[in-house]
């Protein structure tokens, strides 16, 4: 086949159509391919004049409720129709937060989120995930997910502290393999640092957010991270080393601080060690409305925000909800020469380089063969043993030596109890179907309680009951109680949370139960809560099952004993939130309720 110009021509190197593409482009359709818009905006104008180069859907922004994959790959593949009508036909690149399965679609597998994956400490395990995400991801004609999020959560009180692998930069660096499954494995030979996609079936990841999310003062949300540049390299950033030894094509800029200075215009981080000192070649966009974070609420201006952050490294814009005042901006940024070209020509040739990595000009359209992906038993088989083994057993009986668990599958009644017993909304968490999640049966998947009954024999008879009345717990005679308790969904700074404290009276549920019952607790969190010693001790057994997803049969699985326990403490259970001012390692030397790393097994 005959190509009439190098960038069109798939057998050129890339370096060498990322060259004839960007000697190609007006300074227009370079700062259009910087622009990342909200899919709200994507009309076909913006699309083609603006040459756009990448959509996102924010947050709870769907097409239709309850949009099915087929519904997103109609979305995406018109807005696919108009970008390439641009006049270099460039692709653009449709991105949203994948980060536990593809969690923006109705009927897709959800994952545990990050917290109980951590407590796995399964590379493998989030590998696989990975690479299940990445299908259901391209089923849905999306090319990138806003994920992994490998922050190093130092402190339970911050609202995103689920969203990270744990407390431990090790345990964060092991399960960055999820990046190759989301991408592929890099073959070998591979240039340090180039970004890298494996072909249709695997997404451009986003390794985020860059750097010290997760060490901000007392966890506030975009918070402040006080540290030494040593200690920050070691602590929040080796993970991104990680990431970019796997070739990770993006990362994010984070919205906090470090020592006082914004991420996104501090260019000694961003330019000088992610790009220069760490080699990483794909592309960094900045966060949501990121630039305008930047500009103080009375202070300076836009055209300011705009300057710092390009010109400090960032080469995509995640714009928010206007794209006009950025293009504006920045062009005449770039005229009044404020903004180098160079700046402009690196960040596009950093963009084009991953469109090319990704096979964006060769397939621009999603691939509807991987419809059937979405929501498959064996996704749904991954899910359920993620699930499993991200179990941490904090207690199992009273006396020592009389274990509670496992659950006895033919006991005569049981009691199924608790605001988390028979909620999906609430076992799958924020990010899940809108931005901060929501309650009840909001997609395809198995409730604690639909899996005790599939579980259980036929002589056994399972009574539910949200909140149980005192007559239940007296009256009816009960092997055991099961009780699910916990948080409900939230994102972000949503959930930052000084108290920790088990909502929903969750404490009450227990103590009622408990009283008459020997009772399991199963705590849906994203996070360790506070838990009161004499509640502790009046429970039998307690689970700490994190954020589980659509799953809930790996919860069965192992406290009916077909399988052991696994799951270790990926954060510091401390007792009191006095304990979370100081730092974790010393409430782990002294005296934590449990240690990271705790968790009881049958054997
Ligand atoms: C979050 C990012 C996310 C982005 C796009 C922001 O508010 O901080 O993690 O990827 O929104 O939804």
């Amino acid at each position: 086949m005959e190509y009439d110009c190098v960038y069109k021509n798939p057998n050129e190197p890339i370096e060498a159509r990322v060259k004839d593409l960007l000697s190609r482009m007006t300074l227009k359709e370079k700062i259009g391919q910087m622009t990342q818009i909200e899919r709200s905006f994507a009309t076909p104008f913006a699309l083609s004049q603006h040459s756009i180069g990448s959509v996102l859907n924010s947050g709870g922004s769907v097409p239709v409720e309850n949009a099915l994959s087929s519904d997103w790959a109609d979305m995406i593949d018109g807005f696919q129709r108009s970008a390439l009508k641009s006049r270099l036909g460039i692709p653009l690149i449709y991105g949203l937060d994948a980060v536990h399965g593809n969690n923006n679609v109705y009927g897709a597998t959800i994952f545990p989120h990050n917290v109980g994956l951590g407590a796995t400490r399964d590379a493998d395990l989030a590998e696989r995930i990975g690479a299940a995400t990445a299908l259901e991801v391209r089923a849905s004609g999306a090319h990138y997910t806003f994920a992994p999020c490998v922050a190093v959560c130092k402190d339970p009180r911050w609202g995103r502290c689920y969203e990270s692998y744990g407390e431990d930069t090790e345990i964060v660096r092991k399960m960055t393999s999820i990046v190759s499954g989301l991408q592929g494995k890099l073959p070998e030979g591979h240039e340090h640092g180039y970004p890298f996609v494996a072909g249709r079936n695997k997404v451009v990841a986003c390794a985020k957010h860059f750097v010290g999310d997760g060490g901000t003062y007392k966890g506030e949300n975009e918070g402040n991270t006080t540290l030494s540049y040593e200690e920050l390299e070691r602590i929040h950033m080796a993970p991104y080393l990680d990431c970019i030894s796997q070739g990770v094509s993006t990362v994010m800029a984070s919205y906090s601080s470090w020592n006082g200075r914004k991420l996104h215009a501090d260019r000694f981080l961003l330019t000088e060690i992610l790009k220069e000192k760490l080699g990483f070649k794909g592309f960094l966009i900045s966060d949501w409305e990121g630039l305008d974070r930047l500009c103080h609420p009375h202070g300076s201006d836009y055209l300011y925000c705009v300057k710092s952050a390009v010109n400090a490294g960032i080469d995509m814009v995640m714009v928010g909800l206007t794209f006009e005042p950025f293009i504006k901006d920045l062009t005449f940024l770039v005229e009044s020469g404020e903004v180098p070209i160079s700046r402009i020509d690196d960040a596009v040739e950093r963009i084009l380089r991953v469109k090319f990595a990704a096979g964006l000009f060769e397939f621009p359209f999603s691939d509807r063969s991987l419809l059937d992906t979405v929501g498959c038993k064996p996704h749904r088989d991954l899910a359920r043993e993620a699930v499993r083994k991200s179990l941490v057993l904090l207690k199992n009986g009273k006396d020592l030596g009389k274990p509670f668990l496992p659950l006895d599958r033919k006991a005569k009644r049981i009691l199924v109890a608790g605001t988390h017993a028979d909620d999906l909304g609430f076992q799958c968490g924020g990010w899940t179907k809108t931005w901060y999640g929501s309650t009840g049966r909001i997609t395809i998947g198995t409730t604690i309680l639909d899996a005790v009954k599939a579980t259980v024999g036929a002589e056994t008879e399972v009574i539910y009951e949200k909140v149980p009345s005192k007559d239940t717990i007296n009256r009816s005679e009960f092997s055991f109680a099961i009780v699910a308790v916990g948080e409900p969904p939230y994102a972000e700074s949503l959930g930052d949370n000084s108290e920790l404290k088990i909502p929903f009276n969750g404490a009450d549920i227990i103590s009622l139960v408990a009283e008459k019952i020997p009772t399991l607790v199963i705590l849906i969190s994203g996070r360790p809560l506070l838990l009161e010693p004499q509640l502790l001790g009046k429970t039998d057994a307690f689970v700490a099952a994190w954020l589980p997803g659509t799953e809930a049969l790996g919860i069965t699985d192992v406290i009916f004993g077909d399988h052991d326990f696994k799951g270790q403490l990926p954060m510091t259970w401390f007792r009191s939130v006095e304990q979370l001012n100081q730092p974790t390692d010393r409430v782990n030397s002294q005296d934590p309720l449990f240690p990271l790393g705790f968790g009881l097994t049958y054997k």
